[in-house]
């Protein structure tokens, strides 16, 4: 086995793998960028080497500096990770050459199934099933044109070198391929550099299923069985599950021989996945091949929970040469495990990704590092910040029962325990998918937030009088702490004895309210608030603020952090900015004409030129940040004066993108 590695890679995964090969006796060095100078993920390994600066391109993806870095270190391997160079076949071959152990598949894998259309030529030949589509080399617009007319609406058109969600059209109607055709040519060139596409079936109510596989370099391939990977968000994955609901023995049996197939045909080392989509019809599944993903996936874990496997113990091991652990026969599935990506993005801002500071980073309590019961993946610690020049994702939360139904109720559990503050994230959605009629009762296909979206966006699970309440029993007692046991003679607005009444001021759910907070002789409390007047009692308990508010209990944690307090209770979380308590109430000046980046990133295009007249809510440019593409819309009506960039550049934070007059 080696004694030292390198792990390519930052956050969790890095972390992840360092973990594992502590357990093995093996020492680790980090390598890391300006912006991650003091992460997790340095402290995790046993040595850390700086690579450059805070952009990928400057450090994460400059593989010769890693390479210098693993030989000065005296590393015998490279651990990729996921992303940055994992499916680089140039960065593998090149560790070969420098007499580096690659920890993944040879190149001449990663590069066969680079490509989706070539891959897919590959998959033909071995008899793997694909969808119905045209993947061949000629790429004139007609004949893309006639083979999509020939496959039959919808059709999917999908770069070929596409990854991350990225590069893929629907088409519903033949009127629309052309333009259609020619947006997905341009998102393929400008994100891959490279236009090819492929065309096929649109599959309706598809599922995402995929196949876990391992080879070694003795000739040895199994399947360590499926993931269901079907909620997503933008061809993303949101929650991710194994076994896959529904899933037969026969059928199990069927897509893992498939997957091995694939894999044996490019002569696969490692670990892989190969990605299915499943038609739904008429009870049946049937699976077609869409892609195989050369290297550990992000939702790995799921597959550790129901085997009681370590897939990076596995990696390290074949890469040094020993055969897979175990065989076919000897591998068999536990209870049910899901993982749930707790990212740093607005839901309900079409999940535009977030930066900023965890103020306030608390977890649920993990119970074991595999195959527990909840398992957390985190690359960031509190106070870290969650910066724009990575993937937004902050931590996996992965959860393992002996049933669905019980993994169900502790992810919801789980993720009530995960107090967030400082950024946006996506914790409460992900409380509300859980929690989702078609989640809940594992009616899964891509398409399920959507069809879920009433219950899924703009909730507000707890509501203006608790979140108010919650409030004002902090505001007390940190008044208490401050002011010792008795507040009424500190602060203005009170007195010491008969009846007391302050006056509250509220922002809540963009809405500004009044309340009013009475203290009685006997020093007992009333809110009133909306017309309502309640009796309010609570008490502290550790973090937890037991609160009753007439005949309501809720047990709250509250944070503060400036002006606004963060209350997390059972039924969800809320934030209220209390403005009596406030030399002045921040106020957030607006951006009138101006249209300014959202978050730091790269502009992609302009659809308007100066001198356009557009209308409010129309698309003005598509920017590019954090793995994602967002949509400047016109907040009003008005005439673009002046574009202030142009495609291909980055922006900062703010920067104004175009000027528009009313
Ligand atoms: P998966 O099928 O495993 O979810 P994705 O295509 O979503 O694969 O990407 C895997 C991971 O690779 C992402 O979650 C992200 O962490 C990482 N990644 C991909 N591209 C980048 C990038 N440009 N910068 C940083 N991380 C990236
Ligand atoms: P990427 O490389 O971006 O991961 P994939 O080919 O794996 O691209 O597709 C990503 C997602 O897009 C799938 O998980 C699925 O939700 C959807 N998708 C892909 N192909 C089809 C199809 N033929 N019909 C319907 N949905 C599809
Ligand atoms: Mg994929």
């Amino acid at each position: 086995m080696f004694k030292k590695i390198l792990i390519a890679n930052r956050g969790e995964i890095a972390c992840r793998v360092a973990a594992t090969a502590k357990r093995m006796a093996i020492r680790t060095v980090a390598v890391y960028s300006d912006a991650d100078a003091d992460a997790k993920h340095v402290h995790a390994c046993d040595e850390a080497v700086a690579i450059g600066g805070s952009a990928p391109k400057d450090s994460y993806l400059r593989w010769e500096r890693i390479i210098d870095a693993a030989k000065a270190t005296g590393a015998e391997a490279i651990h990729p990770g996921y992303g940055f160079l994992s499916e680089n076949e140039a960065f593998a071959a090149a560790c070969a050459e420098a007499g580096l152990v690659f920890i993944g598949p040879p190149a001449s894998a990663i590069q066969a199934m680079g490509l989706k259309a070539e891959s897919k030529q590959l998959m033909e030949k071995a008899g793997v099933p694909l969808v119905p589509g045209y993947h061949g080399a000629n790429q004139d617009p007609e004949l893309l044109k006639r083979e999509a007319d020939r496959i039959g609406y919808p059709v999917l058109i999908k770069a070929s070198a596409g990854g991350g969600g990225k590069g893929m059209r629907a088409v519903e109607r033949p009127e629309d391929f052309a333009a259609a055709l020619a947006s997905c040519q341009r998102e393929a060139r400008n994100s891959f550099g490279d236009e090819a596409v492929l065309v096929e079936k649109y599959v309706t109510r598809p599922r995402h299923i995929e196949i876990q596989v391992f080879g070694d370099t003795q000739g040895n391939c199994v399947y360590l069985f499926e993931r269901d990977c079907s909620v997503q968000r933008r061809h993303q994955k949101v929650l991710e599950e194994a076994p896959a609901p529904g899933m037969t023995e026969a059928l199990r049996k069927r897509m893992g021989e498939a997957a091995v197939a694939a894999a044996r045909a490019v002569k696969y080392v490692g670990a892989g996945t190969v990605e299915f989509i499943v038609e739904q019809r008429h009870g049946e599944m049937n699976f077609f091949f869409m892609e195989m993903n050369t290297r550990l996936q992000v939702e790995h874990p799921v597959t550790e929970a129901i085997t009681g496997l370590d897939l990076v113990e596995w990696q390290l091991r074949v890469a040094a040469g020993e055969p897979l652990p175990l065989q076919q026969s000897e591998l068999r599935i536990h209870g049910h495990a899901i993982e749930a990506r707790i990212c740093a993005e607005n839901p309900d801002n079409n999940f535009l990704p977030a930066t900023g500071t965890l103020h306030v980073y608390r977890k649920p309590a993990a119970t074991a590092f595999q195959r527990g019961t909840v398992r957390i993946d985190d690359g960031v610690r509190e106070g870290d910040a969650i910066s724009p020049w990575y993937d937004s994702m902050i931590a996996k939360l992965i959860v393992h029962g002996a049933t669905r139904e019980e993994a169900l109720a502790r992810l919801d559990e789980a993720l009530a325990a995960t107090h967030i503050v400082g950024l946006a994230t996506n914790v409460q959605f992900l409380r509300h998918v859980v929690r989702s009629r078609s989640f809940a009762q594992a009616d899964l296909d891509t398409a399920l937030i959507p069809r879920e979206a009433a219950v899924l966006f703009q909730q507000q699970p707890v509501g203006l009088e608790l979140a108010a309440a919650a409030a004002v029993a902090k505001t007390l007692l940190d008044e208490r702490v401050l002011a010792g046991p008795d507040p009424f003679s500190r602060r203005d607005g009170w007195r010491s004895h008969g009846v007391a009444t302050r006056r509250l001021e509220f922002e809540f759910g963009g809405e500004h309210v009044k309340a009013e907070l009475v203290t009685l002789h006997d020093g007992a409390l009333r809110l009133a608030l909306n017309g309502r007047v309640e009796p309010l009692s609570f008490r502290a308990d550790g973090d937890t603020i037991e609160l009753r508010l007439g005949d309501r209990q809720v047990r709250a944690v509250v944070y503060t952090l400036g002006e606004s307090d963060h209350v997390f209770t059972a039924a969800g979380a809320a934030q209220i900015l209390s403005i009596d308590l406030l030399a002045h109430a921040g106020d957030d000046a607006s951006e009138g004409g101006r249209l300014t980046a959202p978050m730091p990133g790269k502009v992609v295009s302009f659809s308007v030129k100066p001198g356009d007249a557009v209308k409010k809510g129309q698309a003005l440019a598509v920017m590019e940040a954090m793995k994602m593409e967002h949509t400047i819309a016109a907040p009003a009506d008005g005439t673009v004066q002046e574009l202030l960039f142009a495609p291909g550049d980055q922006v900062a934070e703010g920067a104004e993108l175009l000027r528009l007059a009313a």
